[in-house]
This record gives structure tokens, sequence and C-alpha cells, in this order.
């Protein structure tokens, strides 16, 4: 299909990024969403943009506030209305002694957003992740205890949000930390009476049955192998290549198995350095197994090795997303009935789902 306008403009501002011309909003960023950006709401479109890091001093959008309107302005002209995501109200209260915002962000329209262990076990982490920075910002607590996150849940079950992707660092390599996310995800079950649907993310585990584990209180998962390229996988993230292939194979089949045909997502990052072959026929092999490939462009983190690097431009990243999209839907693997709960239903990191 071919994309709108407003798709479009969501591929460009996630590729070039926003300025910010408003305290407010200021405020509001690493609030949402992955861990450097802002969540816009405009032409009933959802969007993090990228608002820190050193690429988007050359962006030629800015956001700023125009009478009673908050407006996103490109190169002095006025392009639209947007809406900023709002703090939730729950941020202002406490769990177990601690600030509630610490245990879950607002990700998006309707998500929170926890990574219950903030810690990664392995020596060579992956170059663009910045699970470290926010525990070391003080912005967060280095482990969420599932009472205390089951207590956030039922707060933001009350406002409205329906559905927590919880995820994990990789505290081990045997069981991949899907032990506390079990026990987490089955406490925002039970605090909000079953209602809020989970979404649980992991490497893959040793034992396989650990999925199963997951599989009995979550209602989807993604397992993400980011690149499908060997060469740039051992340079960007040498510890998933450690673990080989097969692995994330048996994985992505079993949680299939356990979760149903697309209720299993797995990120590709698009702008790793590898060739471009390699995410389409990443594609192919996750749409073959019945996992969904959630396609998205880097977002360089600050403070990380891949901070100062920049996402692909927009024209790159359209035709990747509809190479992508013709790929999943030829695989009958639609968006419609396609995870429960995670990135694909909240679809604000990327513009794949906007684009099927
Ligand atoms: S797409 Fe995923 S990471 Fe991005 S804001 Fe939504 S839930 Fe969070």
């Amino acid at each position: 299909m071919e994309p709108s306008d407003a798709v479009r403009l969501k591929v460009e501002l996630q590729s070039q990024g926003v300025r910010l011309a408003i305290e407010d909003a200021k405020g509001r960023v690493g609030g949402a969403g992955p861990a450097e950006g802002i969540t816009l709401f405009f032409e009933e479109l959802i969007a993090t943009v990228p608002a820190c890091a050193a690429f988007v001093s050359a962006s030629p959008f800015t956001l700023e506030e125009r009478g009673a309107a908050t407006v996103l302005v490109r190169d002095g002209s006025e392009l639209c209305r947007v809406e900023v995501a709002a703090p939730p109200a729950y941020y202002s209260r406490k769990a177990g002694g601690v600030a509630m915002e610490k245990i879950a962000l607002r990700h998006g329209r309707d998500c929170i957003g926890s990574t219950v262990a903030q810690s990664c076990a392995r020596a060579e982490p992956c170059l663009f992740c910045g699970i470290s920075l926010s525990r070391k910002a003080g912005a967060t607590i280095a482990r969420k205890s599932p009472g205390d996150l089951g207590e956030v849940a039922a707060a933001a079950w009350d406002e409205g949000f329906s559905q927590a992707v919880l995820t994990t660092g990789t505290t081990d390599l045997e069981e991949c930390g899907i032990p506390l996310l079990v026990s987490c995800s089955e406490a925002v079950k039970r605090s909000t009476g079953g209602g809020m649907e989970v979404h649980v993310q992991f490497e893959p585990p040793e034992d396989l049955a650990l999925i199963d584990r997951a599989a009995s209180s979550a209602d989807s998962a993604a397992i993400n192998l980011e690149c499908f390229d060997e060469d740039t996988l051992a340079r960007v993230a040498p510890g998933k290549a450690a673990l080989g292939p097969d692995r994330y194979r048996a994985a992505w089949g079993r949680a299939v198995e356990a979760m149903g045909e697309g209720q299993v997502a797995c990120f590709i990052i698009v702008g790793l350095g590898e060739p471009a072959a390699s995410v389409l026929e990443g594609c192919h092999l996750l749409t073959s197994l019945g996992v969904f490939p959630y396609v998205l462009p880097l977002r360089p983190i600050p403070g990380t090795p891949m901070g100062s690097c920049a996402p692909p431009s927009a024209s790159y990243m359209l035709s990747t997303y509809e190479a992508a999209a013709g790929i999943i839907e030829s695989s009958g693997l639609s968006r419609k009935g396609v995870l429960a709960a995670g990135c694909v239903r909240c679809g604000a990191c990327s513009a794949i789902t906007d684009i099927l």
C-alpha cells in the first residue's frame, strides 16, 4: 500500500528527529518509548521521535508552541498540530516506597513498559543498547519486585492503560532472566483481574521449557535478534552472535508453538551497517516460522557506543518498510490478529504496521 503523507512524515521524523523549542516537551523526553525520544500523536498516528541524540541538531523539524497549540514545524513552516504524550497520573505515586515512574513508564498510547532487571551479564554488550544508562542516571531501579510492579499495573489499568511490555536485561545465559519476567507477568495479571495484556521480551533460554512458563501468563513475546547479517551481528552484538542462530530459531519455534502464530515478534534494526538484503532475508525467515518481523530504524542512544551514529534516511526506511510489508502480507501474517500486546500492537517505534 502506498504510504500516506502522515506515514511519510512519521518516517522522516524517526530518521531526522525533532528539536524541542518548548520546555514542557523537554521535561517529557525519555518518559515514553525507547530510551531516547519523545512520543507524539498526530494525524491519528503515534510516533516515538529522537530528540536528544547528536544528529537531531541538524533536523529541519522543531516542536513549537503557537498560541494554545503544540505544532510541528519544518524549516519555519507549520506542518500540523501534535500532541505530546503526557505523564500519567500514576507517576506521582509510590509502590513499595519507590516512585512508580521508576518501576514502569508510559509507552505509546495505552501501554506501560518496564525493564524488570536492568543489567546485562554479557562481557561484550550490544553496541546499540543503553540498558545500564537509565539506572546510572537514577531514573529507574536495578530490579523490580513483582508486587510493586503489580501495584503500578493496577494504577495504570485504572487510568486506562491496557497492556504491559516487560523486558529484561540478559541476567544470565541459561535462564535469560525469564523466571523474574514470569513472576512480574503473573503479578500484572493478578493485580488487574487478568485484564491487562502482557508482552514479554527475552533472549533464547537454554531450556525451552522456560518459554512455556512465559506463555502461561503472558499473551505474546519477542525474542529479538536485531540483525540477520552474521558479520554485522558479530560486530554490533557479539554476545548474540556467540549464542548462534540455531538457538534463536529453536526459541522462536517453541514460542510460536506455545503462544500461537503471530503472537511472537522479533526486532530487526535497520542501520547497524548491515547489507540491505539481510533485512529482507530476516523477514522471510521469521515469517516462515510464524514470527512477526518488527522492522525499525536504529535509535542511537547518547552514551552508548553507537550514540553518535544517525538513523538511516527516510527514503531508505520507506523502501525497506514497503519490501518488508510485502513479505509479511504474502506470508499471511497480517496486522489484524497479530500480537495481543507489545511493540507490534503499540506501533510507536516503527512504521511497519502503518504501511501494512
Ligand atoms: S513500540 Fe515498543 S518500545 Fe516503542 S513505545 Fe511502543 S511498546 Fe515501547
